[in-house]
């Protein structure tokens, strides 16, 4: 059997732009990491998809801040960036922070002044159409006296005016295996629009929005990463597979946990996992608007598929 019959990528909704440059990334020889990371830089330049980097959605002060994280399954290596602002590649910082520094997660200020320190590209984040998305929803949502007195005020009071999936939601999730059989999973998203600042989700989140073991395999989450956060979503899913079960079973019983949870801020989670054969499972805890579809690259002749995720019954 040829050595690189193994190469597989998996993208969600949001990934499919990337897809060719991760595949082209493998094909090249390059590390599951490498098609990751290439993957998500190109949605993350692009500003047709509303929800990952440049013209991704502003908190409720306006200001477009971006998360993102790189997981290594070959080691358990990973790197995180939360709270980025102005750099227009979130998860080559968050790599740089898994490659030359002794931390995980780094947010806000620090993320900014090591970005700056490896020569991380800046970038005007906010477009004139997620302005006007933000400024719109203001006016239709957020008493005029509040809005007066931005940026001071109690933000708390309509901290959950955003919580429908149609704001509360989008990141861009790859999971890979490349020619020596090495998983990597990454992550980027700017987050929940209009969200309470400073409000990290789960994908920068070793073990909530992603997680990555060549023993077992990998898993990504998108939607409410409140709720992937406190059931620890993508560490479960591979622990599931490594206690037996298959990558279907282990979706479904990482659904039966987000379902227990109560209180809170409660709404749909996508999970994606590939076990370490690369066969993927993507699962909804329920319907939602956007999120069903994926993308799947196989390694050999079939090409790019776009495929239907599983709701959970
Ligand atoms: N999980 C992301 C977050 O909580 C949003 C999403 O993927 O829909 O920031």
């Amino acid at each position: 059997m040829n050595e690189r019959q193994g190469m597989m990528v998996l993208a969600n909704c949001e990934g499919g732009g990337g897809m060719k440059a991760a595949q082209a990334a493998l094909e090249r020889g390059g590390a599951g990491l490498d098609a990751v990371e290439a993957g998500i830089r190109v949605v993350e330049a692009d500003t047709s998809v509303v929800t990952v980097g440049r013209g991704g959605a502003p908190d409720l002060l306006g200001v477009v801040s971006c998360d993102a994280a790189v997981m290594d399954g070959a080691t358990g290596r990973a790197g995180a960036v939360g709270n980025l602002r102005g750099f227009l590649h979130a998860v080559s910082v968050a790599r740089q922070v898994m490659e030359r520094l002794p931390h995980v997660l780094l947010v806000s200020e620090g993320a900014e002044r090591f970005a700056g320190e490896i020569g991380a590209e800046p970038a005007e984040m906010l477009t004139d159409e997620a302005w006007a998305r933000y400024e719109q929803w203001m006016r239709e949502r957020v008493p005029v006296g509040v809005r007066a007195r931005l940026p001071e005020g109690d933000l708390a009071k309509i901290a959950w005016e955003s919580c429908n999936e149609m704001t509360a939601g989008g990141t861009t999730v790859f999971l890979s295996i490349d020619g020596n059989g090495d998983i990597a999973a990454g992550t980027s998203t700017s987050g929940w629009a209009q969200r309470y600042p400073g409000r990290l989700g789960d994908s920068p989140i070793i073990g909530a929005g992603l997680y990555a073991d060549n023993r077992y395999g990998a898993c990504g989450c998108t939607h409410v990463g409140e709720m992937t956060t406190r059931a620890c979503t993508a560490r479960s899913v591979v622990l599931y597979m490594k206690a037996g079960a298959s990558v279907r079973e282990a979706c479904l019983e990482a659904v039966r946990d987000l379902r227990s949870l109560k209180g809170g801020y409660l709404g749909p989670v996508v999970i994606h996992a590939i076990d370490r054969q690369g066969s993927p499972c993507v699962v909804s805890t329920g319907p939602v608007v956007k999120g069903l579809d994926y993308f799947y690259w196989g390694g050999g002749a079939v090409g790019i598929e776009m495929r239907r995720a599983e709701i959970a019954a």
